[in-house]
């Protein structure tokens, strides 16, 4: 049965937080690992340099930092007239990978106007199973202004190559993420290179969690049995360039933790868990308002960060801008414990046995 995947979109500007998610719950990805794009873009930046080069180059950032292959054909293909009509879906699906610059969408214009839309498609099965994504055009807003820098984002001037790492992203599979700015949130930021999360979200989709960086080792049940589920987190002064353990009492840090569960339990009604050790041995459980309880271990006794329909990957902006020194708070040292649990499981928890850890000094 060929089902349509759905599509993605970047919207134009703004500034927002890091983490990822995936394109389709169904963690439907390039099989092969790899994906062929027919770039023949002929418009060039205002001193003259080409988006094409440019988008081959972003390709080739993917392509250097995962196991991704990309392969680029440097020939146009009209993504909307060399496609099979499919009801629904802008461009149809020919199976190919399309690149194109454009005033329009296929006679739609770009809603809103965004920057660029991406239309991963293709096959998939139904059910949480890896299925298949053989499609993915992507269409550049021609009426922008475009050019290629890197840096902070320019006002009314769009920077070709993160928007092409950004688009190239939904391509493979990935979603927005809610986190500030890396390149697969939702607004074009000051972000111009791929971040770890970025790199992260990409590793586990393809089934190679050891290239993230970000990885918490150890995933274990309450019940002692194993699980497949995955666990991400950092803490991060930067907004998700870099991931540290130690930082000073005045730098304003994001924690963040990505939670991928079990592909059996996407869909299901669950709850996220953030345990917080201080270094006295006291614990303390972040609660829905996003304050910390203080708890004992009876996990049936925890607040939950969050409940939820959970996703094949789930978020949770764990800190936001936290200034240790403004809370008069000099040294300390925190270890953030993550986990998941599922309504229909009492008792049973998902866990990751390695902490997120962080030591703030004066
Ligand atoms: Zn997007």
């Amino acid at each position: 049965m060929r089902k349509i995947l759905t599509i993605a979109v970047l919207l134009l500007l703004g500034q927002s937080a890091s983490g990822f998610t995936f394109l389709f719950e169904g963690k439907n990805r390039h099989l092969d690992s790899s994906v062929t794009f027919y770039a023949g873009i002929m418009q060039v930046s205002p001193d003259g340099r080409s988006f094409n080069t440019a988008f081959s180059e972003a390709a080739l950032d993917w392509q250097s930092q995962t196991r991704i292959s990309i392969n680029i054909i440097n020939e146009y293909l009209d993504p909307c007239t060399s496609t099979t009509p499919v009801s629904g879906f802008l461009g149809g699906l020919d199976g190919k990978a399309s690149i194109d610059m454009t005033a329009t969408v296929c006679g739609n214009d770009f809603f809103g106007p965004l920057a660029a839309i991406a239309l991963p498609g293709g096959t998939s099965p139904t059910g949480p199973n890896p299925g298949d994504i053989t499609d993915g055009d992507i269409y550049f807003n021609g009426s922008l202004n475009w050019d290629i820098y890197d840096g902070p984002r320019r006002p009314d001037l769009l920077d070709f190559s993160r928007v092409s790492l950004h688009e190239i992203g939904h391509i493979l599979g990935l979603s927005h993420t809610i986190f500030s700015q890396e390149i697969m949130n939702a607004e074009v930021t000051d972000a111009d290179v791929l971040y770890p999360d970025d790199i992260c979200g990409i590793a586990i989709l393809y089934e190679t969690p050891q290239d993230c960086t970000m990885l918490l080792e150890g995933s274990t049940s309450m019940s002692g049995g194993p699980t497949t589920a995955i666990f991400t987190g950092g803490a991060t002064a930067d907004s998700g360039a870099s991931y540290e353990t130690m930082f000073s009492s005045t730098q304003s840090l994001n924690v963040v933790s990505t939670i991928v569960v079990e592909d059996a339990h996407i869909g299901l009604q669950g709850n996220l868990y953030v345990v917080v050790v201080l270094a006295d041995g006291t614990l303390l459980a972040k609660n829905s308002d996003g304050g910390f309880d203080p708890i004992t271990e009876d996990i049936n006794s925890f607040p939950s960060a969050e409940s939820k329909v959970l996703a094949g990957a789930n978020e949770l902006l764990i800190l936001e801008n936290l200034v240790a020194a403004d809370l008069g708070i000099a040294n300390i040292g925190l270890s953030f414990y993550i986990a998941y649990s599922l309504v229909t499981e009492p008792g049973e928890l998902y866990f990751a046995s390695t902490p997120i850890r962080l030591t703030i000094t004066e």
